[in-house]
């Protein structure tokens, strides 16, 4: 069995909050994940009793923070800074009951090699984990696959989750990033399904590595991500787990909401019928 979520990045520019959950219910998904943005302007006008509300009589359950951005190679304030924000989403999410926190890494300004990029990021990771685990709260980190970004490939991700060691820690496997950065299908096959937290399913356009950017991201089936070869991988593994269609394009923000929530649903229900059943 595998779940349908829905991310609030594929209507991020022509819906809200509110919008986004009453059409994902609307149209079946099983789990929602917000994105901050549209999440702190819906609770700047409500209180978040109503959120709960709203959970407690819908089908549709809520089931990650999307994210905890550039939380890695940080020092001094800036740190602070982010470790603050993380203690703010930690009570979010526990007044929602919502199981996962999202953290996407920084860009590799300062050109650390790939040995000090993950001794910062288990650190890092460590520190924060102390704090969610308060919470009852897990941490899935989400791979770029952009060039700058300083972790960027799926091998890279599994050796600093690897190296933190702990159950309450894992990875967000984002169709998109893994193409984009030409992450290998090898090293997928070498993961531990229960180590995926989070599934961002998503196709793409065709681009050489390191071209494509978040804007390119097409409906799942409509693009040239090998996610038969993926999700082939994922059942064989035996991952049962939540696909969650999380788009950023440009185009499908000019659609009306309810448009846009109900082809992802579908979209997402047909790949999953085509390739996992
Ligand atoms: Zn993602």
């Amino acid at each position: 069995m595998i779940y349908t979520g829905y991310n609030q990045g594929t209507t991020l520019k022509n819906s809200d909050t509110e919008t986004d959950l009453k059409f994902a219910e609307k149209y079946g998904f099983d789990f929602f994940e917000f994105q901050m943005g549209p999440l702190y302007e819906y609770l700047a006008g409500h209180e978040i009793k109503e959120l709960k509300e709203f959970f407690s009589t819908s089908r549709i359950k809520p089931y990650a923070l999307n994210v905890l951005e550039f939380f890695n190679l940080k020092t001094g304030d800036a740190l602070r800074e982010k470790t603050d924000e993380f203690c703010s989403m930690c009570e979010i999410a526990r007044e929602l009951d919502i199981g996962i926190i999202i953290l996407v890494p920084s860009p590799n300004e300062g050109g650390f090699t790939r040995k000090q990029i993950l001794k910062d990021s288990v650190e890092t990771i460590s520190k924060l984990t102390d704090i969610s685990q308060e919470y009852g709260i897990k941490l899935a980190y989400e791979f770029l696959g952009f060039k700058e970004s300083s972790v960027n490939n799926l091998s890279q991700c599994n050796e600093i989750i690897k190296e933190v060691n702990r159950p309450d820690v894992g990875i967000v496997l984002d169709c998109f990033h893994f193409y984009a950065g030409d992450s290998r299908l090898e090293d997928l096959e070498d993961i531990d399904p229960e180590k995926i937290f989070v599934f961002h399913i998503n196709d793409s356009k065709k681009g050489d590595t390191w071209t494509l950017e978040d804007s390119d991201r097409l409906w799942p089936g409509d693009g040239a991500i090998p996610l038969e070869r993926i999700l082939g991988i994922l059942k064989k593994k035996g991952f049962k787990g939540v696909a969650t269609i999380e788009l950023f394009n440009p185009e499908y923000w000019k659609w009306d909401p309810e448009d846009t929530i109900r082809v992802a649903r579908q979209k997402t229900v047909d790949i999953i019928d085509k390739y996992y059943k």
